[in-house]
């Protein structure tokens, strides 16, 4: 399947400009994310997957240069799964699990609400980090249900968002998809509901293996030939880690007490590892006192 698909992000904007596409297409190999599937059930690499591939969606539609951060902070046997995009679909994403609920088999499936909280207090925040720091981070609560990623998301948008939405993933062992379908705000209030309601039909009727196993570019032009898709945007959405020494160092000095860097100083250089990439920084003590000097100037 790979040899055919690669990882792929387009959007249309439909002709007579009442609404955009975007789609995604992520291949489930071991360049695509650099935490391995092995130390994971199935379920939470799912959820990892689908978490990733709804983020690029969503990065692919933001108006200014910047990144869209969604986090679960998790009750059930997920504790953690973050993903980061920005706006040219580079992003980083992990999934943790809570120790305790590990569970005895890997591959049982469990659903989102049991990955995220079975007896509820599982928390989804959707964030939009502006590029330009003069502009403030943006920050909503998903309201979590029991119907997965893309439900969740799809109900933020049109409840929270006001942006009427559709969107769905779909996923198998080694490929994930997703298709995103927004109403744009139009001039005159004239243009009937059918509108959307025809094109959200169409995508309804398109069957989970018709996409799983079709190139998204030929279907949905294929599917909306009649609707005219012009394409705006193409990309291919891939791992990139935005990890730098200067910031794990300021976080070192933000999160760890004087004393405990004191001890460790003495001896040795801290060893510190990326979640994300796994990439591994070696701290000299010298430099957790140069950084106060220079925190800010590189
Ligand atoms: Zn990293």
């Amino acid at each position: 399947m790979s040899k055919i698909h690669q990882n792929k992000c387009s959007t249309f904007l439909i002709v007579d400009q009442s609404a955009k596409l975007s789609y995604v297409e992520l291949i489930l190999d071991s360049t695509t994310f650099r935490q391995t599937r092995d130390h994971v059930t199935l379920s939470s690499f799912r959820l990892l997957s689908e978490l990733t591939v709804a983020n690029i969606l969503l990065s692919s539609s933001l108006k200014y240069k910047g990144s869209v951060i969604l986090q679960i902070h998790g009750k059930g046997m997920v504790s953690l799964a973050v993903s980061e995009c920005n706006n040219a679909g580079e992003f980083r994403s992990i999934v943790k699990e809570n120790q305790k609920n590990s569970p005895k088999n890997k591959n049982h499936f469990y659903s989102f609400k049991e990955l995220i909280e079975p007896g509820g207090g599982g928390l989804f925040v959707a964030s939009i980090k502006p590029h330009n720091e003069l502009m403030n981070i943006y920050q909503g609560i998903v309201q979590i249900n029991d119907r997965g990623v893309d439900y969740s998301l799809e109900h933020y948008l049109n409840k929270s968002e006001q942006v009427k939405s559709w969107l769905r993933i779909f996923i198998n062992d080694d490929i994930a998809k997703g298709i995103l379908l927004q109403a744009l705000p139009r001039v005159s209030s004239q243009k009937k509901m059918c509108d959307w309601e025809l094109l959200t039909d169409g995508l309804d009727q398109m069957k989970t293996s018709e996409i799983i196993h079709n190139n998204l570019d030929d279907l949905l032009l294929k599917k909306y030939l009649n609707k005219k898709l012009i394409r705006t945007k193409n990309f291919s959405p891939i791992f990139r880690c935005t990890c730098q020494r200067r910031k794990i160092i300021a976080s070192i000095k933000q999160f760890s007490e004087s004393e405990f860097l004191n001890k460790r100083q003495k001896r040795n250089k801290l060893e510190v590892m990326c979640e994300y990439c796994g990439t591994v920084f070696l701290i000299a003590p010298g430099e957790l006192d140069k950084s106060f000097k220079n925190y800010g100037r590189n």
